[in-house]
């Protein structure tokens, strides 16, 4: 029997509300998303350009996530997978540091790196057994720390926490001081312990556009900023005005809703640098570190590594705040590039600063429950910024939301 068909309107074509647009598509329930922007995929983007995959702002999806097994057709993405662990440069010196007891080629290297003690080593092995036992709602139950004092009260040593878990989750965190919540640590340290990072053979925009292709054609109204969502009316910034009988507010929700305290959140930012390079790559799907406090560069990789027959080229992303322009930043980043590893940055391609890349968030937890996304009779919330930072986030957030929704539909019937 058809369902009875209410209003719903989803704010955002992020993952979180493609998310709930597709949940609420296998419930049997229509939906429209409203984005302002011309493309899906909100902060998962990449730019095709001449036949360059750039992603905007360099993210990896972690496949051990639960969620992506549960949206995402995975074959079809044709991952990409990063070995486990990374090349650090320090001092003039190189060393490949990983995971040994998923990837046999790091076992050596990783002995004998001089980035920490034997001692740090083996807790590493250590902390990575602990987490595979701990199930991810044990770890957002977790009492919280900073991700320093955390890995400081584990016993690592200061030259690991510089040389190497700086450098590292500060790629990850998005801020140098490993500020961010012991939660997020053992989450992301679990997850890149039990599978790979990995990026789509297309870029990792192919995840949102995944996601959207499922959905019914015509569900997605691109370049319709949303303005204000009072009660069940939604105003559009055209000043179209129309009515919804339940509205998910996958984005922040306190410039957009009434009686909302407005945005509080504040957001790390990213910058990535695209250049041509002489250099031939790693030869491997690898992540390249810089461990010198001086430097403004956090991590690269060469693109020619992860997709194949690409053209040789280097992305490099930037976290720590500076002054420079647009153009003395991607001269910096070449000299550093330059001195700290050698690598010769040859033509620059692109530059793309992302302003709000990831929620600095005080407490965290794993995901939403769906009633805890109704905010009001109407309304429901979605977002990464509810939980974490993270595409699992966004994703569970935007399910939970789609099914706080069905079943109100769903007991309003019954009654
Ligand atoms: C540089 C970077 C690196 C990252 N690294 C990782 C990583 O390695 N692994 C990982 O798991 N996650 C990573 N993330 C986080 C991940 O991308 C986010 O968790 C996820 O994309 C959040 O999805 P969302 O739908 O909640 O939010 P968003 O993607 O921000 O979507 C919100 C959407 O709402 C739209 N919108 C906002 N306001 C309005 C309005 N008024 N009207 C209409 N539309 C509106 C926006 O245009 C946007 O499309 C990274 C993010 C960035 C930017």
């Amino acid at each position: 029997m058809e369902k009875s068909q209410p209003q719903i309107t989803i704010i955002g074509a992020g993952v979180s509300g493609l998310t709930a647009a597709l949940t609420l598509q296998n419930a049997g329930y229509k939906s429209t998303i409203y984005d302002a922007n011309s493309f899906v995929g909100g902060r998962v983007n990449s730019v095709i350009k001449n036949g360059l995959i750039l992603d905007q702002g360099f993210q990896v999806m972690l496949d051990a996530y639960p969620a992506v097994h549960e949206f995402l057709d995975v074959e079809a993405l044709k991952l990409r997978k990063f070995v486990p662990g990374s090349i650090i440069f320090k001092d003039g010196k190189s060393y490949r540091l990983g995971d040994a007891s998923r990837d046999y080629s790091f076992l050596w290297s990783t002995l004998v790196a001089g980035v920490g003690s034997l001692k740090d080593k083996w807790l590493v092995f250590s902390l990575s057994r602990k987490l595979k036992q701990k199930t991810l709602q044990e770890v957002f139950a977790s009492p919280e720390t900073t991700t320093k004092t955390y890995l400081e009260e584990y016993g690592f040593s200061q030259k690991m926490i510089t040389s190497f878990f700086t450098p590292f989750y500060a790629g990850i965190f998005l801020e140098t001081e490993l500020a961010t919540s012991s939660r997020m640590f053992e989450f992301v340290f679990k997850m890149f312990t039990e599978g790979n990072a990995t990026i789509p053979a297309g870029g990792i925009k192919a995840i949102p556009e995944q996601l959207a292709s499922k959905l019914t054609a015509g569900s997605i109204q691109l370049k319709q900023k949303v303005t204000n969502v009072l009660g069940n009316e939604i105003t559009l910034e055209n000043g179209e005005k129309f009515l919804s009988d339940y509205t998910i507010v996958a984005a922040p929700a306190g410039d957009i809703v009434p009686n909302l305290p407005k945005e509080m959140i504040p957001w790390h930012q990213v910058t990535v640098l695209y250049f041509e390079t002489d250099h031939a790559g790693f030869d491997e799907a690898i992540i390249g570190l810089i461990s010198n406090e001086e430097v403004l560069i956090n991590n690269f990789h060469f693109l020619q590594d992860v997709f194949e027959n690409h053209r040789i080229v280097i992305s490099v992303s930037v976290i720590k705040k500076h002054r420079l322009t647009d153009q003395q930043l991607a001269e910096r980043v070449i000299k550093e590039l330059r001195e700290e590893t050698g690598i010769k940055a040859t033509e620059f391609i692109q530059l793309h600063h992302i302003k709000k890349a990831l929620p600095q968030l005080d407490s965290l937890n794993y995901s939403m429950t769906a009633s805890e996304t109704q905010l009001t009779e109407h309304i429901f919330l979605a977002g990464d910024h509810l939980s974490n930072g993270s595409l699992n986030a966004a994703m569970l957030n935007g399910k939970a939301a789609a099914q706080a929704v069905v079943s109100k539909i769903e007991s309003a019937v019954l009654l």
